[in-house]
C-alpha cells in the first residue's frame, strides 16, 4: 500500500503513523526526498481487507496511491475463479447462468400462482415478486407487505421455486428472510448501510441492485458491507443507470457488466425489465446482457400487463418469456456455459439446457 502525506506533515506525525503500521503488522518505509510517499508492506503475508481505512482517514495523510495489495473481499484477485453461488436448483457464476422471473408486485394469490407455475415450466429456478414495493409516489401501490410474504410462501411451497423479494426496512428483515432464500436490496437503497447489514446477518443470498446513479465502485463497496459481516452470498445486479433520454425508463449499462465481470468474483446479474421500462426491449436487453457476461437474468412477466398494480408497461408474457428462455440458453452455449433450469422444465428451454449437459 502506498500513502502520501501532506507536505505540512510533521515528525511526530510520521512517528505516529510508524507506530500505527508496526502495530497492525506494516513495515513503513519513506520514499522520495521528502519522504512524503509511505510504503506499507505487511510483514506477514497478504494485508488484510479493508486496512486502508485504518491509514487513509489520518488528518496528515493526502491519500492512498495504491492499494492494490490490499484486496477487498469482492475483489477478483488475479487468477481467483468466479465465485459459484447455488440457491436451490439455480447457479449463477462460472459455467452457470439462472433465471429468475416473476411479476414487479405480488398481488392476489391466483396470479402469483399462475405466473409462478408458467416461469418455471419455462425454465425459470427463482420466483420474484415484490411484497414491499418502494414507489416513487407514496400514492401508487406500495406492496401487499406481510400479506404479501405470505402468499409468496404458499406459492413457492406449492411450485418448488425458491423466492426473490425486496426488503425496504431493517425491521422487516427477519420476517422476509422466513420466506425468501434472496433478499433483494433495490437501487434506491443500495447505500442503505443499515440494512445492508440486517440484510448481511440473515445469512440469506443478498441481491444487490446498483443504485440508478451509483458507479461500479460504489456497487462494490456496497457489496463490501456484506461481505466484510462475514456473508459472502452476494450476488450483484445491473438494473439501468439514469440517462436522459426518456425513450427508455434507464439506460442498460452493458460496458458496467463486462467491467464488474472482470473486478469482481462475484456473480453478476441483469435485469433487463428495469432498464428498458418496456416489453419490447426485454429480450433485446437480456441477449445484451447475457453477451456482456452476466450470470443470470431478473425478468419480469404477468399474465395479464394491461391488469399488473406496477410496472405493467414493462412486464412479458409468460409466452414471451419461454422465448426469451430458450434465446438465454442457446446464447450462453456459445461461449461455453449452460442455462440452469428446473429438472422438470417443460420448455425448450429446459431441453436446450438439458442438451448442454450432456
Ligand atoms: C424491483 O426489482 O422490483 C425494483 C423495484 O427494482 P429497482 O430497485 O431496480 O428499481
Ligand atoms: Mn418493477
Amino acid at each position: 500500500m502506498l500513502l502520501r502525506l501532506r507536505p505540512s506533515a510533521t515528525t511526530s506525525d510520521r512517528e505516529a503513523l510508524q507506530r500505527l503500521a508496526r502495530e497492525h503488522g506494516y513495515e513503513p518505509s519513506f520514499l522520495g526526498e521528502q519522504g512524503l510517499v509511505v510504503e506499507l508492506v505487511r510483514r506477514s503475508g497478504v494485508p488484510e481487507p479493508g486496512d486502508r481505512v485504518l491509514f487513509e482517514d489520518l488528518s496528515f495523510v493526502g491519500g492512498v496511491l495504491d492499494s492494490s495489495d490490499a484486496p477487498e473481499r469482492a475483489e477478483r484477485t488475479r487468477g481467483r475463479a468466479d465465485t459459484i453461488l447455488r440457491v436451490g436448483e439455480a447457479a449463477f457464476g462460472g459455467p452457470y447462468v439462472a433465471l429468475i422471473a416473476g411479476p414487479c408486485a405480488v398481488e392476489d394469490e391466483g396470479r402469483l400462482l399462475e405466473i409462478a407455475l408458467a416461469v418455471r415450466a419455462s425454465g425459470a429456478t427463482l420466483l420474484r415478486g415484490g411484497a414491499f414495493k418502494p414507489r416513487t409516489s407514496p400514492y401508487s401501490f406500495q406492496g401487499a407487505g406481510r400479506e404479501g410474504l405470505e402468499r409468496l410462501g404458499r406459492v413457492s411451497a406449492e411450485v418448488g421455486l425458491p423466492v426473490v423479494t425486496e426488503v425496504l426496512d431493517p425491521r422487516d428483515v427477519e420476517a422476509v428472510a422466513a420466506v425468501a432464500e434472496v433478499l433483494q436490496i433495490g437501487a434506491r437503497n443500495m447505500s442503505n448501510f443499515a440494512l445492508l447489514a440486517e440484510a448481511a446477518q440473515s445469512g440469506k443470498t443478498v441481491l444487490l441492485k446498483r443504485g440508478m446513479m451509483a458507479t461500479a465502485r460504489e456497487l462494490l463497496l456496497a457489496a463490501e458491507h456484506v461481505l466484510a459481516r462475514g456473508n459472502e452470498r452476494v450476488i450483484l445486479c445491473e438494473r439501468g443507470v439514469r440517462g436522459f433520454d426518456k425513450v427508455t425508463r434507464n439506460v442498460l449499462d452493458v460496458g458496467t457488466i463486462a467491467y464488474l465481470k472482470r473486478a469482481t468474483h462475484l456473480p453478476v446479474i441483469v435485469d433487463p425489465s428495469h432498464a428498458a421500462g418496456r416489453a419490447d426491449l426485454v429480450l433485446p436487453l437480456s441477449k445484451a446482457g447475457l453477451a456482456a457476461g452476466a450470470d443470470g437474468l431478473m425478468v419480469e412477466v404477468h399474465s395479464n400487463p394491461a391488469e399488473a398494480r406496477s410496472d405493467g408497461a414493462q412486464a412479458i408474457s409468460p409466452a414471451d418469456f419461454a422465448e426469451l428462455a430458450t434465446t438465454a440458453a442457446a446464447l450462453v452455449r456459445l461461449d461455453g456455459r449452460r442455462l440452469v433450469t428446473c429438472k422438470e422444465a417443460l420448455g425448450t428451454a429446459g431441453k436446450a439446457a438439458e442438451g448442454a449437459r450432456s
